[in-house]
């Protein structure tokens, strides 16, 4: 196989549409699928990308495109966020529609989980009628066989008539003939299908046909007619009406010809009928490819499940797992960050000694010494060692299938306080970033809760902040212990800091909910991953380098200038005084009017780069 890769960076969910080629002739292929089915794996197999995978709906938020060749020709990957369906319940699924509709893909990809195809084959049969430049890559063929699920993929591909490539992309297993199949989907090659596939009941069909010459005229070539027709059909979805309208220069639900067939049919049954022919379609075609009767929801994970998620045992054990984690995080971050302070300092000294037997003058080792490096120093010592335990550790727990069994958990306090379920996801989110968990906030569809999610999302300590409330817990609290009942009081301190921190969230978005931000929590689907043996090794090599050298290299970007800056300030004399204590006495009085005095509000001032 000809398959080579690379790297082009992530693209904004507002700029999901802008494709980035490297030259002409290349072709772009939307990478699509329900979440957990393996996407990011195959995008990342493809393009030799590490995108997060994570195992909840809705963690791909942005589109992300990579390169790949194959046979000699260049292929943009864009992967985009995993969805259940295309009929824009959520901002994912507004994205891969209208990426697929009007992104000018050359091929759509439809990653399925063998293990759950039937539920997978809505969002196909959807695709399907957007499209025939599909390719249908039933993935996780190595966790179906392994429950001795069979399929016929044949037969699978003659009944959708496009090409179906099973796949174990975690293995590496199928992929070059899934570029095969893209190749040939792209070439022109691969049979074209002259039939819609899904066929609804006989009052749409009718209604369909009769509207489909103004469809046809309004689609032209940009996109399918018997799917702008469908539409026409369904509720006037708000979204869809705008996109539509820029796309095809015209509001085709205001179209003259389309409101002479409408106006006065009774069409608001029709969208659930219309639904129900997708699904019995699914069910059928399914049944037709299944060739063995296993499957379905394990009863091994059913029992892990139970005791997971029962709210008798699920809440001891989130709690308990929370602290080994905590624990783990303190103890095993003391001494290494120890032993990097000590090296580092000595490795300082050292160089400053050389620099001073070499001549070079006081101010400029005091400036290099001093200011940058020792600042740069102490970040790489205290930030590294617990970053490095932390995130692989919450790594592990996401790729086992943990996390989604958490904010199922907490599923329940967030609604009984009047927010959306899909805030659990953020709140744990923020556990590794706020950043993250205020981006990650426009999973949830309602405006209402989302602005709660955003504003409560920072009670949640983010593990950066985990550095210095360890160094507070080891002052205030723990002082004088040693050894274990040290780390495990300062785990012990630590869980209940972070339980305060949901406490706030729920008290702050039950406030909120009764009264700037009125109204009922909506409801929505947590899929529950099947439990999966974390591949370990990728994982600490993937949570190293993408997050923790990552956050590190973003905050040494920020200490070392910081480091000088406060080394001038604090050395530069004017009149004697230094030009930090000139600062001081300028901000003095309008420290005073909080109460503070200058020397403070400085410091506070000079902490906002450490924050960062
Ligand atoms: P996405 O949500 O569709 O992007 O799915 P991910 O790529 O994040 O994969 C979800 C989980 O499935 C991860 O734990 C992957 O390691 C795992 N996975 C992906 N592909 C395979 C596969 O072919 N076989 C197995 N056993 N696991 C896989």
């Amino acid at each position: 196989m000809g398959l080579s890769k690379s790297s082009m960076g992530l693209n904004a969910v507002d700029d999901g549409l802008s494709i980035k080629k490297r030259r002409e002739q290349d072709r772009v292929i939307a990478l699509m699928g329900n979440p957990n089915v393996g996407k990011s794996t195959v995008f990342n197999a493809l393009t030799n990308m590490h995108q997060h995978t994570g195992n909840w709906p809705g963690k791909t938020v942005a589109t992300a495109q990579g390169y790949c060749r194959f046979n000699d020709r260049g292929y943009v990957m864009v992967d985009l966020p995993g969805c259940y369906s295309l009929q824009a319940h959520s901002a994912e699924e507004e994205v891969a529609r209208d990426f697929l509709c009007f992104g000018g893909a050359d091929c759509a990809v439809v990653v399925c989980d063998a293990t759950c195809l039937e539920r997978n084959l809505n969002l196909v049969l959807q695709v399907l009628e957007i499209t025939d430049r599909a390719v249908l890559c039933v993935n996780l063929l190595d966790e179906a066989e392994h429950k001795g699920i069979e399929l016929d993929l044949c037969e699978l591909s003659n009944l959708l008539a496009v090409p179906v490539v099973g796949a174990s992309a975690r293995e590496g297993r199928g992929l070059s003939e899934l570029m095969e199949a893209v190749e040939a989907v792209c070439g022109g090659e691969a049979p074209k299908r002259k039939f819609p596939l899904t066929r609804y009941t006989k009052p749409a069909e009718d209604l369909l046909e009769r509207l489909m010459p103004a469809a046809r005229r309004m689609a032209g070539d940009k996109v399918s007619a018997r799917w702008l027709g469908v539409k026409l059909l369904d509720t006037v979805d708000i979204s869809l009406k705008k996109s539509l309208t820029q796309q095809l220069g015209e509001d085709p639900y205001e179209d003259a010809q389309v409101r002479e067939v409408l106006d006065g049919e009774d069409i608001s049954g029709l969208k659930d009928e219309m639904s129900a022919a997708v699904v019995n379609l699914a069910e059928r075609i399914y049944v037709a490819v299944k060739r063995s009767s296993a499957g379905g929801y394990s009863s091994r994970d059913r029992k892990i499940d139970r005791i997971l998620t029962s709210p008798l045992t699920g809440f001891p054990i989130m709690l308990i797992l929370l602290l080994v984690v905590f624990w783990l995080t303190v103890a095993g971050a003391n001494y290494p960050s120890r032993l990097l302070s000590e090296g580092l300092f000595a490795l300082g000294d050292w160089l400053r000694g050389a620099c001073v037997g070499l001549g070079v003058p006081g101010w400029l080792t005091g400036l290099l010494f001093d200011g940058v490096y020792k600042t740069l120093s102490w970040v790489v010592a205290v930030m590294l060692p617990p970053m490095a335990i932390f995130f692989p550790i919450f790594t592990l727990l996401e790729d086992l299938g943990y996390l989604p069994r958490v904010a199922f958990n907490l599923d329940r306090c967030f609604r009984s306080c009047g927010a959306c379920g899909k805030q659990a996801l953020t709140s744990c989110m923020a556990l590794g970033c706020n950043a993250a968990g205020v981006v990650g906030c426009r999973i949830i569809d309602s405006p209402r809760e989302r602005l709660i999610a955003m504003i409560t999302n920072s009670f949640i300590p983010c593990n950066g902040r985990l550095p210095m409330l360890i160094s507070l817990i080891g002052i205030f609290f723990v002082g004088s212990a040693v050894g274990f009942a040290s780390s495990a009081l300062s785990a012990l301190m630590l869980l209940c800091v972070i339980g305060l921190g949901f406490l706030m969230t729920f008290l702050v978005s039950k406030l909120l909910s009764v009264t700037l931000l009125k109204g009922t929590p909506s409801s929505f689907t947590l899929e529950m991953p099947p439990y999966r043996r974390p591949q370990t090794g990728r994982v600490i090599v993937r949570s190293i380098f993408d997050r923790t050298l990552f956050v590190l290299g973003r905050a040494a970007a920020v200490a070392a200038p910081a480091g000088l800056l406060i080394w001038c300030l604090s050395n530069i004399r004017i009149e004697g005084v230094t030009l930090l204590a000139h600062c001081a006495g300028f901000l003095d009085p309008f420290a005073r009017v909080f109460g503070l005095d200058g020397v403070i509000l400085i410091a506070f001032l000079l902490g906002f780069p450490a924050n960062e």
